[in-house]
């Protein structure tokens, strides 16, 4: 689920220029008030967000599509209409062109928002806790004023696509032990009942290290921390090497 805000500031990131951008907007725009008044959104929308949607009359919009197949699915409709079509072609196919950048908006921002969903512990923020260290470093006197009203933005990032399986794996062969430290996971999970334990990579993906099981270990809150910032770290690492090369062996 997405903002059109999130669109344009992705947009913005590939470099476009205003114009396009608002071309762009504007023919999803146009996109979602015609399959408002052909009445095909229930049919696209997920059962939840149909109800938020009487509820609170919000208008739709293809921002709030859960998938890039139902986006896909949208989108045919909208050209099984020939005088869309024809409007397009002669638009030089400006609503393809935004419906193709709306996809690959999602394919790229979609997988990582399911990711964290479905395995939010799976994820290292090693460049938020990058600068906040080098903040604390700097940081000599004076009350941060903050930001009453933060804004949110899509932030440019190098980011490593997990395979889902590979977390699955590991957490399972954990059942809810830190491979660490070998103490119970902390709580258990709101989302899934599940121990909470969080999947680190040995070598991090950042430094060519590759996501496989002989590559990751399951871990406490606390060892994953120490593993990425602890004094300790260099030996949890030796430590952690054997242990995710023992993996395999464990198989079956
Ligand atoms: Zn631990
Ligand atoms: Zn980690």
């Amino acid at each position: 689920m997405f903002e059109e805000k999130d669109f344009v500031e992705w947009l913005k990131t590939k470099g476009l220029s205003q114009s396009s951008i608002s071309k762009y907007k504007n023919s999803i725009a146009q996109i979602s008030t015609f399959l408002i008044h052909k009445k095909m959104i229930d049919d696209l929308l997920d059962k939840n967000i149909q109800k938020i949607q009487k509820k609170s009359l919000n208008k739709f919009n293809l921002y709030q599509l859960k998938n890039t197949q139902t986006l896909r699915k949208a989108t045919d409709m909208y050209f099984d209409n020939e005088e869309n079509m024809i409007k397009d072609q002669r638009g030089h196919r400006q609503w393809t062109a935004a419906i193709n950048n709306l996809i690959q908006f999602y394919d790229m921002n979609m997988s990582s928002e399911k990711m964290s969903k479905a395995y939010p512990n799976s994820y290292d923020f090693e460049e938020f806790e990058k600068s906040v260290d080098e903040l604390v470093a700097l940081y000599t006197h004076g009350v941060p004023s903050g930001n009453k009203k933060p804004k949110s933005k899509i932030v440019k990032t190098v980011s490593y696509e997990r395979d889902p399986k590979v977390v699955a794996w590991i957490l399972k062969i954990a059942k809810g032990i830190c491979e660490a430290c070998d103490k119970k996971a902390p709580f258990i999970k709101d989302a899934d009942d599940q121990e909470y334990l969080e999947v680190h990579h040995v070598k991090r993906l950042a430094d060519g290290g590759k996501d496989i099981i002989n590559n990751a270990v399951a871990l406490c809150p606390n060892c994953h921390k120490e593993a990425h910032f602890g004094k300790n770290k260099e030996f949890l690492r030796k430590k952690l090497i054997k242990i995710a090369a023992s993996h395999l062996s464990s198989k079956d």
